[in-house]
Protein backbone atom coordinates (compact mmCIF):
# COMPACT_ATOMS: atom_id res chain seq x y z
CA UNK A 1 0.00 0.00 0.00
CA UNK A 2 0.92 3.41 -0.43
CA UNK A 3 -0.20 6.91 -0.03
CA UNK A 4 0.12 9.69 -2.83
CA UNK A 5 0.01 13.36 -2.22
CA UNK A 6 -2.99 13.96 -2.76
CA UNK A 7 -3.82 17.84 -3.32
CA UNK A 8 -7.63 17.38 -3.67
CA UNK A 9 -9.49 20.73 -3.11
CA UNK A 10 -11.95 18.35 -1.24
CA UNK A 11 -13.04 16.37 0.09
CA UNK A 12 -9.34 16.37 1.31
CA UNK A 13 -6.12 14.42 2.65
CA UNK A 14 -6.45 13.62 6.46
CA UNK A 15 -3.17 13.46 8.34
CA UNK A 16 -2.14 10.10 7.99
CA UNK A 17 -1.38 9.42 11.57
CA UNK A 18 -5.15 10.68 11.97
CA UNK A 19 -6.12 7.82 9.55
CA UNK A 20 -3.99 4.97 10.87
CA UNK A 21 -5.90 5.89 14.24
CA UNK A 22 -9.00 5.72 12.86
CA UNK A 23 -8.08 2.19 11.44
CA UNK A 24 -6.87 0.60 14.39
CA UNK A 25 -10.08 1.88 16.35
CA UNK A 26 -12.47 1.00 13.74
CA UNK A 27 -13.72 -2.39 15.03
CA UNK A 28 -13.72 -1.54 18.24
CA UNK A 29 -13.50 1.37 20.08
CA UNK A 30 -11.73 2.68 23.13
CA UNK A 31 -12.68 -1.52 24.43
CA UNK A 32 -16.90 -1.17 23.74
CA UNK A 33 -16.48 -3.86 21.96
CA UNK A 34 -18.03 -1.70 18.83
CA UNK A 35 -16.74 1.01 16.45
CA UNK A 36 -17.80 4.56 16.84
CA UNK A 37 -19.98 4.57 14.00
CA UNK A 38 -22.03 1.86 15.81
CA UNK A 39 -22.27 3.06 18.63
CA UNK A 40 -25.82 5.57 19.79
CA UNK A 41 -25.47 9.44 19.21
CA UNK A 42 -27.32 9.60 23.24
CA UNK A 43 -24.76 7.12 24.68
CA UNK A 44 -22.41 8.18 27.29
CA UNK A 45 -19.49 6.92 25.03
CA UNK A 46 -20.65 8.73 21.90
CA UNK A 47 -21.09 11.78 24.55
CA UNK A 48 -17.74 11.84 25.47
CA UNK A 49 -16.56 11.53 21.87
CA UNK A 50 -18.56 14.29 21.03
CA UNK A 51 -17.84 17.24 24.29
CA UNK A 52 -14.15 16.42 23.55
CA UNK A 53 -14.25 17.28 19.87
CA UNK A 54 -16.18 20.45 21.16
CA UNK A 55 -13.88 21.48 23.66
CA UNK A 56 -10.51 21.03 21.29
CA UNK A 57 -12.21 22.87 19.10
CA UNK A 58 -12.69 25.42 21.43
CA UNK A 59 -9.05 25.35 22.51
CA UNK A 60 -7.36 25.56 19.22
CA UNK A 61 -9.34 28.57 18.27
CA UNK A 62 -9.53 30.39 21.66
CA UNK A 63 -13.22 30.48 21.53
CA UNK A 64 -15.15 32.62 23.79
CA UNK A 65 -17.48 31.32 26.45
CA UNK A 66 -20.87 33.30 24.77
CA UNK A 67 -19.99 31.76 21.52
CA UNK A 68 -21.66 28.11 20.85
CA UNK A 69 -20.14 25.20 18.28
CA UNK A 70 -22.58 23.42 16.80
CA UNK A 71 -22.45 20.48 14.38
CA UNK A 72 -24.57 20.99 11.69
CA UNK A 73 -26.03 18.57 8.64
CA UNK A 74 -25.52 20.00 5.35
CA UNK A 75 -21.90 21.11 4.14
CA UNK A 76 -21.46 24.10 3.82
CA UNK A 77 -24.22 24.78 1.38
CA UNK A 78 -26.53 23.86 4.35
CA UNK A 79 -25.29 26.95 5.98
CA UNK A 80 -25.75 29.19 2.47
CA UNK A 81 -29.68 28.33 3.09
CA UNK A 82 -29.77 28.32 7.16
CA UNK A 83 -27.86 32.18 7.47
CA UNK A 84 -30.35 33.74 5.13
CA UNK A 85 -33.36 31.46 6.52
CA UNK A 86 -32.82 31.94 9.92
CA UNK A 87 -31.55 36.28 9.63
CA UNK A 88 -32.43 37.96 6.51
CA UNK A 89 -35.90 39.34 7.39
CA UNK A 90 -38.38 40.90 4.82
CA UNK A 91 -37.92 44.42 4.03
CA UNK A 92 -34.13 44.44 5.31
CA UNK A 93 -30.98 43.17 3.36
CA UNK A 94 -27.96 41.35 3.69
CA UNK A 95 -24.94 42.30 1.95
CA UNK A 96 -22.37 39.80 0.39
CA UNK A 97 -18.48 40.08 -0.83
CA UNK A 98 -17.98 38.73 -3.59
CA UNK A 99 -15.29 37.19 -4.03
CA UNK A 100 -15.31 33.98 -5.98
CA UNK A 101 -17.51 31.41 -6.91
CA UNK A 102 -18.22 30.34 -3.49
CA UNK A 103 -19.69 33.42 -2.76
CA UNK A 104 -21.79 34.29 -5.83
CA UNK A 105 -23.23 30.99 -5.39
CA UNK A 106 -24.27 31.94 -1.35
CA UNK A 107 -25.50 35.04 -2.56
CA UNK A 108 -27.49 33.52 -5.30
CA UNK A 109 -29.40 31.15 -2.41
CA UNK A 110 -29.73 33.99 0.23
CA UNK A 111 -31.71 36.00 -2.88
CA UNK A 112 -33.98 33.02 -2.64
CA UNK A 113 -35.02 34.36 0.80
CA UNK A 114 -34.67 38.06 0.75
CA UNK A 115 -32.80 41.10 -0.41
CA UNK A 116 -29.29 40.89 -1.33
CA UNK A 117 -26.56 43.40 -2.05
CA UNK A 118 -23.20 43.18 -3.52
CA UNK A 119 -21.00 45.77 -2.05
CA UNK A 120 -18.04 43.98 -3.36
CA UNK A 121 -17.88 42.54 -6.77
CA UNK A 122 -14.20 40.93 -7.87
CA UNK A 123 -16.06 39.45 -11.07
CA UNK A 124 -14.53 43.02 -12.40
CA UNK A 125 -11.06 41.88 -11.95
CA UNK A 126 -11.44 37.85 -12.77
CA UNK A 127 -11.85 37.18 -8.70
CA UNK A 128 -8.23 37.97 -8.86
CA UNK A 129 -7.87 40.93 -5.84
CA UNK A 130 -9.80 41.98 -3.02
CA UNK A 131 -10.40 45.74 -3.26
CA UNK A 132 -10.19 47.62 -0.22
CA UNK A 133 -12.92 48.23 2.78
CA UNK A 134 -12.55 51.87 1.54
CA UNK A 135 -14.12 51.62 -1.85
CA UNK A 136 -16.91 49.09 -0.86
CA UNK A 137 -20.49 50.13 -1.36
CA UNK A 138 -21.98 51.18 2.33
CA UNK A 139 -23.55 48.37 3.99
CA UNK A 140 -24.61 50.24 6.99
CA UNK A 141 -27.89 49.14 8.05
CA UNK A 142 -27.26 45.51 6.46
CA UNK A 143 -29.00 41.92 8.17
CA UNK A 144 -25.66 40.87 8.11
CA UNK A 145 -22.07 41.05 5.75
CA UNK A 146 -21.24 37.56 4.48
CA UNK A 147 -17.99 36.90 3.19
CA UNK A 148 -15.49 33.56 2.50
CA UNK A 149 -12.43 33.83 3.94
CA UNK A 150 -10.85 31.33 1.10
CA UNK A 151 -12.28 31.16 -1.99
CA UNK A 152 -10.98 27.39 -2.55
CA UNK A 153 -12.13 27.89 -6.46
CA UNK A 154 -10.41 31.00 -7.17
CA UNK A 155 -7.80 31.23 -4.71
CA UNK A 156 -8.13 34.65 -3.45
CA UNK A 157 -7.88 34.12 0.30
CA UNK A 158 -8.66 37.53 2.64
CA UNK A 159 -5.50 39.02 4.47
CA UNK A 160 -7.59 41.04 7.26
CA UNK A 161 -11.13 40.92 8.69
CA UNK A 162 -13.48 43.42 7.22
CA UNK A 163 -14.56 46.11 10.00
CA UNK A 164 -18.91 45.99 9.92
CA UNK A 165 -19.38 47.40 13.12
CA UNK A 166 -22.72 46.45 14.85
CA UNK A 167 -23.56 44.70 11.65
CA UNK A 168 -23.07 40.93 12.33
CA UNK A 169 -20.16 39.58 10.15
CA UNK A 170 -20.78 35.56 8.32
CA UNK A 171 -18.02 34.01 7.40
CA UNK A 172 -17.55 30.80 5.51
CA UNK A 173 -14.12 29.32 6.32
CA UNK A 174 -14.89 26.20 4.62
CA UNK A 175 -11.61 25.59 3.43
CA UNK A 176 -8.79 27.64 5.77
CA UNK A 177 -10.01 27.00 9.28
CA UNK A 178 -7.79 26.53 11.69
CA UNK A 179 -5.02 27.32 9.36
CA UNK A 180 -3.95 30.65 10.90
CA UNK A 181 -5.01 32.33 14.25
CA UNK A 182 -8.52 33.84 14.13
CA UNK A 183 -9.92 36.92 16.77
CA UNK A 184 -13.61 35.17 16.91
CA UNK A 185 -14.95 38.27 18.93
CA UNK A 186 -15.09 39.97 14.92
CA UNK A 187 -17.29 37.38 13.96
CA UNK A 188 -20.81 36.89 14.40
CA UNK A 189 -20.71 33.68 12.45
CA UNK A 190 -18.34 31.71 11.47
CA UNK A 191 -18.96 28.46 9.50
CA UNK A 192 -16.75 25.32 7.84
CA UNK A 193 -17.46 22.70 6.53
CA UNK A 194 -15.75 19.32 7.28
CA UNK A 195 -14.11 18.21 4.54
CA UNK A 196 -11.11 20.86 3.47
CA UNK A 197 -9.53 20.69 6.57
CA UNK A 198 -11.45 18.75 9.32
CA UNK A 199 -12.67 15.83 8.40
CA UNK A 200 -14.96 13.62 6.45
CA UNK A 201 -17.85 15.35 4.48
CA UNK A 202 -21.23 16.48 5.40
CA UNK A 203 -21.01 18.14 8.31
CA UNK A 204 -20.54 21.75 9.10
CA UNK A 205 -18.75 22.96 12.32
CA UNK A 206 -20.73 26.82 12.93
CA UNK A 207 -19.53 29.07 16.13
CA UNK A 208 -22.04 31.45 16.48
CA UNK A 209 -22.44 34.57 18.98
CA UNK A 210 -25.07 33.57 21.64
CA UNK A 211 -27.02 36.55 20.80
CA UNK A 212 -27.73 35.65 17.27
CA UNK A 213 -28.50 32.22 18.80
CA UNK A 214 -31.40 33.72 20.66
CA UNK A 215 -32.40 36.52 17.77
CA UNK A 216 -36.40 35.77 17.23
CA UNK A 217 -36.01 34.83 13.32
CA UNK A 218 -38.95 35.58 11.37
CA UNK A 219 -38.77 32.87 9.07
CA UNK A 220 -39.64 28.99 9.35
CA UNK A 221 -36.13 27.07 9.70
CA UNK A 222 -36.26 23.55 9.84
CA UNK A 223 -35.64 22.37 13.56
CA UNK A 224 -32.63 19.88 12.27
CA UNK A 225 -31.19 23.32 10.79
CA UNK A 226 -32.74 25.74 13.80
CA UNK A 227 -29.60 27.11 15.26
CA UNK A 228 -31.65 27.69 18.45
CA UNK A 229 -32.77 24.03 18.57
CA UNK A 230 -29.54 22.49 17.79
CA UNK A 231 -27.86 24.81 20.57
CA UNK A 232 -30.16 23.81 23.47
CA UNK A 233 -29.88 19.68 22.47
CA UNK A 234 -26.27 19.83 21.93
CA UNK A 235 -26.66 19.57 18.37
CA UNK A 236 -28.39 16.18 18.56
CA UNK A 237 -32.14 17.46 17.08
CA UNK A 238 -31.87 14.12 14.84
CA UNK A 239 -29.02 11.98 14.56
CA UNK A 240 -26.04 13.96 13.78
CA UNK A 241 -23.01 12.69 11.69
CA UNK A 242 -21.34 10.55 13.95
CA UNK A 243 -18.18 9.14 12.12
CA UNK A 244 -17.84 12.80 11.18
CA UNK A 245 -17.32 13.93 14.73
CA UNK A 246 -15.24 11.56 15.63
CA UNK A 247 -12.74 12.37 13.01
CA UNK A 248 -12.79 15.99 13.38
CA UNK A 249 -11.78 15.55 16.56
CA UNK A 250 -8.95 13.17 16.00
CA UNK A 251 -7.70 15.67 13.42
CA UNK A 252 -7.79 18.54 16.38
CA UNK A 253 -5.90 16.45 18.54
CA UNK A 254 -3.44 15.72 15.55
CA UNK A 255 -3.57 20.24 14.92
CA UNK A 256 -2.61 20.29 18.75
CA UNK A 257 -0.29 18.01 18.64
CA UNK A 258 1.47 19.79 16.40
CA UNK A 259 1.74 23.31 17.42
CA UNK A 260 -1.73 24.29 17.21
CA UNK A 261 -3.54 26.95 14.83
CA UNK A 262 0.10 29.25 14.91
CA UNK A 263 2.13 26.21 13.55
CA UNK A 264 -0.46 25.41 10.91
CA UNK A 265 -0.03 28.91 9.78
CA UNK A 266 3.94 28.87 9.56
CA UNK A 267 3.57 25.52 8.12
CA UNK A 268 0.74 26.49 5.07
CA UNK A 269 2.56 30.00 4.46
CA UNK A 270 5.89 27.41 3.69
CA UNK A 271 4.08 25.56 1.39
CA UNK A 272 2.40 28.06 -0.68
CA UNK A 273 4.91 30.34 -0.88
CA UNK A 274 7.83 27.80 -2.23
CA UNK A 275 5.26 27.27 -5.04
CA UNK A 276 3.73 30.71 -5.61
CA UNK A 277 8.04 31.70 -5.35
CA UNK A 278 8.57 28.90 -8.09
CA UNK A 279 5.35 29.47 -10.54
CA UNK A 280 6.55 33.68 -10.92
CA UNK A 281 10.20 31.98 -11.57
CA UNK A 282 8.26 30.17 -14.53
CA UNK A 283 7.12 31.32 -17.72
CA UNK A 284 5.44 28.49 -18.33
CA UNK A 285 3.07 28.07 -15.06
CA UNK A 286 1.21 30.95 -14.87
CA UNK A 287 -1.24 31.94 -11.40
CA UNK A 288 -2.59 35.83 -11.71
CA UNK A 289 -4.31 36.34 -8.20
CA UNK A 290 -2.81 39.18 -6.85
CA UNK A 291 -0.19 38.39 -4.16
CA UNK A 292 -1.35 40.16 -0.81
CA UNK A 293 -4.47 37.74 -1.87
CA UNK A 294 -3.02 34.42 -3.00
CA UNK A 295 -4.64 31.95 -0.98
CA UNK A 296 -2.35 29.68 0.96
CA UNK A 297 -4.75 26.95 0.73
CA UNK A 298 -5.63 26.25 -2.45
CA UNK A 299 -3.32 27.40 -5.93
CA UNK A 300 -5.03 27.57 -9.10
CA UNK A 301 -2.48 27.70 -11.62
CA UNK A 302 -2.66 27.53 -15.58
CA UNK A 303 0.28 25.85 -18.09
CA UNK A 304 1.32 28.41 -20.79
CA UNK A 305 0.89 26.23 -23.37
CA UNK A 306 -2.53 24.35 -22.54
CA UNK A 307 -2.63 21.69 -24.95
CA UNK A 308 0.03 20.37 -22.35
CA UNK A 309 -2.79 19.62 -19.68
CA UNK A 310 -3.18 16.60 -20.19
CA UNK A 311 0.16 15.30 -20.39
CA UNK A 312 0.63 17.39 -16.93
CA UNK A 313 -1.82 15.13 -15.39
CA UNK A 314 -1.06 11.84 -16.44
CA UNK A 315 3.00 12.19 -15.79
CA UNK A 316 2.09 13.69 -12.13
CA UNK A 317 -0.39 10.93 -11.29
CA UNK A 318 2.78 8.71 -12.50
CA UNK A 319 5.16 10.30 -10.14
CA UNK A 320 2.60 10.31 -6.58
CA UNK A 321 0.68 13.23 -6.94
CA UNK A 322 -2.73 13.31 -7.61
CA UNK A 323 -5.99 15.14 -7.90
CA UNK A 324 -4.04 18.39 -9.37
CA UNK A 325 -7.07 19.08 -11.99
CA UNK A 326 -8.13 22.43 -11.50
CA UNK A 327 -12.21 23.28 -11.04
CA UNK A 328 -14.51 23.16 -14.04
CA UNK A 329 -15.12 26.64 -14.07
CA UNK A 330 -11.32 27.64 -14.72
CA UNK A 331 -9.54 24.61 -15.92
CA UNK A 332 -6.00 24.48 -16.16
CA UNK A 333 -4.52 22.84 -12.68
CA UNK A 334 -5.07 23.28 -8.92
CA UNK A 335 -3.18 22.25 -5.67
CA UNK A 336 -5.34 22.33 -2.63
CA UNK A 337 -2.70 22.34 0.34
CA UNK A 338 -4.96 21.92 3.60
CA UNK A 339 -3.32 21.12 7.14
CA UNK A 340 -2.54 17.46 6.60
CA UNK A 341 -0.26 18.29 3.51
CA UNK A 342 3.53 18.32 4.49
CA UNK A 343 5.72 20.71 3.69
CA UNK A 344 7.44 17.48 1.42
CA UNK A 345 4.62 17.18 -0.67
CA UNK A 346 5.07 20.63 -1.68
CA UNK A 347 8.37 20.47 -3.01
CA UNK A 348 7.37 17.18 -4.55
CA UNK A 349 5.09 18.85 -6.44
CA UNK A 350 7.54 21.80 -7.14
CA UNK A 351 10.27 19.33 -8.32
CA UNK A 352 7.83 17.47 -10.82
CA UNK A 353 6.91 21.29 -12.29
CA UNK A 354 10.28 21.61 -12.61
CA UNK A 355 11.04 18.61 -14.64
CA UNK A 356 7.86 19.04 -16.50
CA UNK A 357 9.17 22.14 -17.85
CA UNK A 358 12.85 20.40 -18.91
CA UNK A 359 10.88 18.32 -20.62
CA UNK A 360 7.95 20.11 -22.87
CA UNK A 361 9.44 24.22 -21.94
C1 LIG B 1 -16.27 23.31 -0.44
C2 LIG B 1 -16.81 24.61 -0.05
C3 LIG B 1 -18.18 24.81 0.19
C4 LIG B 1 -19.23 23.75 -0.10
O1 LIG B 1 -19.27 22.75 0.81
P1 LIG B 1 -20.32 21.55 0.63
O2 LIG B 1 -20.09 20.79 1.91
O3 LIG B 1 -19.99 20.82 -0.61
O4 LIG B 1 -21.68 22.15 0.58
C5 LIG B 1 -18.60 26.05 0.60
N1 LIG B 1 -17.74 27.07 0.76
C6 LIG B 1 -16.41 26.92 0.53
C7 LIG B 1 -15.50 28.07 0.72
C8 LIG B 1 -15.91 25.69 0.11
O5 LIG B 1 -14.61 25.54 -0.13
Amino acid sequence: MSRFYNFSAGPAMLPQAVMEQIQAELLDWHQVGASVMELSHRSKEFKSVAEHTEQLIREILAVPKHYKVLFVHGGGQGQFTSVPMHFLRPNHYAVYLQTGAWSEIAATEAQRYGQVRVALDAKNNGYTAVAPQNSWQDFSDAEYLYYVDNETIHGLEFNNVPETGNIPLVCDMSSNIMSRPIDIEKFGIIFACAQKNLGPAGMSVVIIHEDLVERETAHIVPSFLNYKKLADKGSMVNTPTTFSWYVIGLVCEWIKKHGGVEKMEKNAKARSQLLYDFIDHSEFYINEVHPENRSRMNIPFSLADESLNQKFLEESKAAGLISLKGHRLLGGMRASMYNSMPLEGAKALRDFMQEFVKKYG
